[in-house]
């Protein structure tokens, strides 16, 4: 029964998710105002708002201009009903349940957004980074994070300089931005979750996940070396992999 619940839970969440998603990056206001289709602006009645099942039920498309609506509304509460589940068989109800379902819902918005606007809004950046400052205040052991204080911070501030050193460096060889600083302060942000060492894992998968994204493209040139991709989404799963598989344990670093 409480399945159920955390599913609904999760369904409610990623539906909140979307709005973020699609609001954040316009700077419009994620509570005020109902939804309406991006296409012809009408407003969108609750019985078509539902998660999962009003898309599927009108086939992705809106009921009044028949416009097709992105995928990515039924993907984003689909991941969220199901992490929220995963998250509850594996840590049922407690503290770290809860936190790990905020960082989820956190991550997944700066995914989307990077994915569309290759941008991260501040206030993500920020509230992730409030997250891996303030654990290290606690006498708990949330979630297995790094709880030492020196080297959260450490890894906080190496997390930003080192992005920041790329985007200086290659700005001053090919006069381009390599990437944003939105993409320094996420890295950060996993600095002060995680610490040092994971820092420099992260910013080494990412760079191969990003490498083999692109790699398709360019054999088969349709995409110039030149065009930009987003890289905050591959900061975020080499994260995720790096926090589920403890990647640096198959590194030595001295
Ligand atoms: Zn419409």
């Amino acid at each position: 029964m409480i399945e159920i619940f955390i599913i609904l839970l999760g369904l409610i969440f990623g539906s909140f998710a979307n709005v973020c998603i699609h609001r954040l990056p316009l700077d419009l206001d994620i509570v005020k105002d109902r939804s309406h289709c991006p296409k012809c602006k009408k407003k969108i009645a609750w019985h078509d708002n539902i998660p999962l099942l009003s898309s599927l039920i009108l086939s992705f498309k809106c009921r009044t201009c028949k416009k097709k609506i992105s995928k990515q509304y039924f993907i984003v509460e689909l991941l969220t009903g199901l992490a929220f589940m995963f998250f509850y068989k594996t840590l049922g109800p407690s503290f770290d349940f809860v936190l790990i379902c905020i960082i989820f819902i956190i991550l997944l918005i700066i995914f989307f957004i990077d994915l569309k606007h290759y941008i991260i809004p501040d206030s993500l950046n920020f509230s992730l980074i409030l997250i891996g400052i303030t654990k290290n205040f606690t006498t708990q052991d949330f979630l297995k994070l790094n709880y030492n204080l020196p080297d959260s911070l450490l890894g906080g501030a190496l997390g930003y300089l080192i992005i920041w050193l790329i985007i200086f460096i290659y700005k001053k060889i090919r006069n381009k931005e390599a990437m944003g600083l939105g993409d320094a302060k996420l890295l950060s942000a996993f600095g002060f979750l995680l610490g040092v060492k994971p820092i420099f894992i992260i910013l080494f998968v990412a760079s191969v996940l990003g490498l083999l994204f692109v790699l398709p493209s360019l054999l088969f040139k349709n995409r110039s070396t030149g065009s930009i991709i987003p890289f905050g989404p591959f900061i975020i799963l080499a994260a995720i992999l790096e926090y589920f598989f403890n990647l640096q344990q198959y590194v030595v670093l001295n």
